[in-house]
């Protein structure tokens, strides 16, 4: 069931959001070569509690047979790993990596979830482009993301942005409503046909999240039952925020 947020619920998830932006903020000046994944995990912690949250991605259930709940307050994914990377203190951020950061800070209730690819030191045009296309295949989606307009215009268009980039869509994960609890409906794929799906109406809340390879889309699973590798080795990127469907535009609530 697709949630509409009343006006309270609006107010909260804007601090939800202000609050998992903040903690991007202090993660984004800490990243350089020698800080471990760890170290960037105890920040978003610290940030978050200071502002009255709570690190929602600790301890979220894995929903696998055998695997432990999630550690980390941030899933912390390095080059070619795709998403769920958990923190780690041997894992070392070097020059020329590229370091995505998801993060999700639960406050009063509820959720503002943002993901962010951070350049460490310096690396190859390539890989800067990989990362802007990623980033720029958000803003091509939520440009769709207006009341009346239908969920797979938003999903083509990120998909299509992707694919003209020459890159490729992770389409096992997807975005996400959400709101009191952290996935809600609906899925929001970053592939798909305009003029299908739900009608957006105001007062939805979405978690759009392009998730993109340089090269196949094949992705592996670790045995840790988290981490998302690419199958080829390539580097992948990623990029969200919670935006809020409005009578005009869409508001973004993980950016201040
Ligand atoms: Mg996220």
């Amino acid at each position: 069931m697709v949630t509409i947020k009343s006006k309270r619920e609006i107010e909260l998830m804007r601090e939800a959001g202000r609050v998992a932006c903040l903690a991007q903020k202090e993660i984004e000046k800490a990243i350089k070569p020698g800080v471990s994944t760890l170290e960037l995990d105890k920040i978003a912690e610290r940030v978050i509690r200071e502002n009255g949250g709570i690190p929602a991605e600790k301890g979220y259930p894995s929903g696998e047979k055998g695997v432990p709940n999630f550690p980390g307050s941030i899933c912390a994914s390095i080059n070619d790993e795709v998403i769920h990377g958990i923190p780690s203190k041997r894992v070392i951020l070097k020059d020329g990596d590229i370091i995505s950061i998801d993060l999700v800070a639960n406050k009063n209730g509820y959720n503002g979830d943002c993901a962010r690819t951070y350049i460490v030191g310096s690396v190859p045009e390539s890989t800067k482009r990989l990362v802007d296309v990623t980033k720029k295949a958000f803003f091509e989606g939520i440009k769709f993301a207006k009341k009346g307009n239908r969920l797979g215009d938003i999903s083509h268009a990120i998909g299509n942005f992707i694919e003209n980039n020459g890159y490729s869509v992770v389409r096992e994960f997807q975005g996400h409503g959400i709101g009191s609890r952290m996935h809600e409906d609906p899925g929001i794929p970053n592939y798909g046909k305009p003029g299908r799906g739900i009608r957006l109406e105001a007062g939805m809340t979405l978690a759009i999240e392009p998730m993109v390879i340089m090269g196949r889309p094949d992705i592996l699973e670790l045995d840790d039952g988290w981490t998302i590798i690419t199958e080829d080795g390539s580097l992948s990127a990623h990029y969200e925020n919670t935006i809020l469907i409005t009578e005009k535009e869409p508001e973004i609530l993980t950016i201040i």
